[in-house]
């Protein structure tokens, strides 16, 4: 051993950092082949391992080639990671990469082989770059869409900050020309800005994206288990829990609620003249009209087949009744181009729970009494609103009241 701080064993963890990363997300890779993320994170690895070794190799006895490969392999190697964040947050990798690549090497191999040059121009030029692409990760991160900082979106971001900031600061040292940057120098400044720093921010960070990859499925499946996949708003199960828990606050905080049921109406007739595929577009426009028309506190789900569910909490009878009249006209005014724009109505049942009266009331009945209004609205000629209003437990037709 030359020092304490040998570049070629920094050099040598790296490269096995970079293999378990590579292990990982190209098992990932291997688990979900549409995934391009971890396509891109897994060669990233592969990447770094080879272009790392290739410039531990003595330029005195292999010559300057292992050295512009190597570090023109290491910038590749951090573009794929950046396309791979770009990929996971949905966006096509940005191509001028190739346009980085490229242009390093040739700016590089132009440094290394004019013998005039010094040689701090090309670690400049590399620790810059780098430094870039570890910044580009950053900001792919921070700008996405509807981020909310979690932990593993921070560990990225704190990791390559730190990566970035790590390389900027080597660069600088490099101009300053004291110490030698070469990838062989045991300088024990060089083996923790060359090696072990960027395997911790390189390992944090991947450790992040790994972790924010996890975050996605797992975000997915929860959205999956509550989500109806045709018109993406609540399902059954979701409405239940929902519904329950909005009455219990209703309940403590002696606060009005109302719940909807909206069933439209001879929607089989829409499948039978226009066809399944017409009566799921139909579904689906309802579906956004409905959700358009609500305030954004209000629940809205798809109860099952044509029927949905509308809970407002903190809604009394007069509010609930304005906006089932806006709930049916925004289903009336649609135009269902698949169906010819044949006007489709719908029928709505209402339960509004007073909190000063009927003080028992639990979510199922809420529900069976919306459900019981629908159910009278459909048999008063549908295309409207009835209430209920009844306090029995079977009521019948004529003890609910007619509001449209
Ligand atoms: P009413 O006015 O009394 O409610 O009559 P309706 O025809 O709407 O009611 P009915 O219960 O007889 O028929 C409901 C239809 O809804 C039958 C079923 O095929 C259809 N349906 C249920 N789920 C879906 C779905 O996901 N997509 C499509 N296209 N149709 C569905
Ligand atoms: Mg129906
Ligand atoms: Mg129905």
């Amino acid at each position: 051993m030359d020092s304490l701080w040998n570049s070629y064993t920094a050099n040598i963890s790296y490269a096995i950092s970079q293999l378990c990363i590579a292990i990982i997300m190209g098992g990932l890779y291997f688990l979900a082949p549409s995934e391009r993320s971890t396509r891109y994170w897994a060669i990233a690895g592969l990447l770094s391992i080879l272009g790392s070794s290739l410039t531990a190799l003595r330029v005195s006895q292999f010559g300057y080639l292992p050295l512009i490969m190597g570090s023109t392999i290491m910038i590749a190697a951090m573009t794929a990671k950046w396309w791979g964040t770009q990929a996971f947050f949905g966006k096509a990798p940005d191509r001028r990469g190739w346009h980085l690549v490229l242009g390093f090497f040739i700016a590089f191999s132009l440094l290394t082989l004019n013998h005039e040059s010094q040689a701090y121009y090309r670690t400049l030029l590399f620790s810059v770059l780098l430094a870039i692409l570890m910044f580009l990760n950053v900001y792919e991160v921070l700008i996405a869409r509807k981020l909310k900082l979690s932990f593993a979106n921070s560990l990225v971001v704190i990791a390559y900050t730190l990566g970035g900031t790590d390389f900027i600061v080597r660069g600088m040292m490099a101009l300053e020309g004291q110490i030698d940057l070469s990838p062989q120098s045991h300088d024990p400044i060089n083996v923790f800005g060359l090696y072990l720093i960027p395997m911790w921010c390189n390992l944090l960070g991947s450790l992040g994206l790994l972790l924010m990859y996890f975050e996605s499925i797992i975000k997915a499946k929860e959205h999956l288990a509550t989500h109806d996949e045709l018109t993406k708003l609540y399902n059954r199960r979701a409405l239940v829990t929902l519904g329950q828990r909005e009455v219990d606050i209703a309940h403590r905080y002696h606060k009005a609620i109302s719940v909807f049921m909206l069933d439209i109406d001879h929607f089989k007739q829409v499948n039978d003249t226009y066809g399944h595929e017409a009566g799921d577009i139909v579904l689906r426009n309802i579906a956004q009209a409905i959700s358009a028309a609500c305030r954004n506190t209000d629940i809205v789900g798809r109860y099952g087949g044509e029927e949905f569910c509308i809970i407002c909490p903190n809604t009394d009878l007069a509010e609930a009744s304005a906006l089932g009249e806006r709930l049916l006209e925004a289903t009336r005014a649609l135009h269902h181009a698949p169906c010819d724009s044949r006007q489709i109505t719908s029928s709505l049942g209402l339960y509004s729970w007073d909190p000063h009266k009927d003080l028992g009331t639990g979510w199922e009945t809420m529900l069976r009494r919306a459900d019981t209004a629908l159910y009278a609205a459909k048999a008063n000629g549908r295309n409207r609103m009835l209430k209920y209003q009844s306090d029995e437990d079977i009521p019948d037709i004529n003890k609910i009241n007619l509001l449209t």
